[in-house]
């Protein structure tokens, strides 16, 4: 059965669940905007909702920790998983539907055997250092797209290089689905939200700061006219350095569509972060030069240039 909250959010913990409420919605004429999140909602997540909202007429959230996403000695057994306060928080924001499948529903064969590799994208970056992350994450998409069939789904450019693969992967397999990126959300002091920002202590929530320092003193120096990789690159490393508790695990110049790595920087291409915080692994990127429009808008995908 699924439950009817007050503010009119549906929960669909199965399949069933989903299809059901997914057939109302085809028969009341609504086209279907997906947000996929892992849960523990913040206002990152939030911002995809409100962006949602102006893509389709229904914006359906799923949460899902995904099992096939996470390395051995990742995170997985502590992710924070609160769902009725993330459904309190979507229906807060008006979304229609909240799909919070069991693993066994996700996965009702087990383990996936046929899964999506994403090839030489998946290999630099964040790929390089949590092999077969992006195998379970561009899987898990792949069957949102199947289960849900929305018309326009929602990533955030935080995650770049899972946003660049999944636009990838809709065009490369022809899923049918608009993808659109948005801008990342930030907290005050320049830190990106991100639930396991709930991991950190004062102190390494204080640390933590300086990924997006660096970021934003290497986007100061470009737009000062430098666009040599090497100097822009340095620049995110001192500010890391400067502080005993974190530990980089790489910054790149790359392409933000295709993730290809550069040497001289142009309006657009991304400085791209990774790194812990104590124990934390934390990930931040910036589009150089403030007015770069993101990756994700304006660009028709092939089912508005097929309409
Ligand atoms: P997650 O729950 O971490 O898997 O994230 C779900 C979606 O929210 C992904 O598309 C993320 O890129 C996006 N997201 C996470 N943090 C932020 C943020 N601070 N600003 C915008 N989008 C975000």
């Amino acid at each position: 059965m699924t439950a009817t909250r007050p503010a009119e959010v549906a929960i669909a913990r199965t399949r069933e669940e989903l299809s059901a409420e997914l057939d109302g919605l085809a028969r009341a004429g609504a086209s279907v905007a997906l947000v996929p999140t892992m849960g523990a909602l913040h206002e990152g997540h939030l911002s995809l909702v409100d962006r949602a909202h102006t893509l389709a007429d229904a914006v359906v959230v799923s949460i899902f920790v995904n099992p096939l996403q996470f390395g051995l000695g990742e995170d997985l057994s502590r992710y924070p998983r609160e769902l009725s306060r993330d459904v309190e928080l979507a229906a807060s924001r008006g979304v229609r539907l909240v799909f919070a499948p069991g693993d066994g529903d996700m996965y009702p064969e087990g383990a996936p055997i046929v899964r999506v590799k994403p090839g030489p994208m998946g290999e630099g970056l964040c790929g390089r250092f949590r092999p077969g992350h992006f195998e379970g994450v561009l899987t898990v998409v792949a069957k949102l797209f199947g289960l849900v069939r929305p018309q326009v789904a929602v990533f955030g450019r935080k995650d770049l290089q899972q946003a660049a693969l999944v636009r990838r992967m809709e065009r490369d397999l022809d899923l049918g689905v608009r993808v659109d990126v948005a801008p990342t959300v930030r907290e005050e002091d320049g830190l990106a939200l991100s639930s396991r920002n709930a991991y950190l202590s004062p102190d390494e929530r204080r640390h933590a700061r300086a990924f997006h320092r660096g970021l934003v003193r290497a986007d100061e120096a470009f737009q000062g006219g430098e666009t040599g990789r090497r100097a822009l690159t340095s620049l995110v490393e001192s500010e890391i350095r400067d502080h005993a508790g974190l530990e980089l695990q790489y910054v790149e110049l790359v392409d933000p569509e295709t993730l290809v790595p550069l040497e001289t920087a142009g309006r657009g291409s991304a400085l791209a972060v990774a790194g812990f915080s104590g124990a934390t692994r934390l990930i931040d990127n910036v589009l150089l030069g403030a007015d770069a429009p993101d990756p994700g808008v304006g660009r028709p995908t092939s089912v508005e240039r097929a309409r």
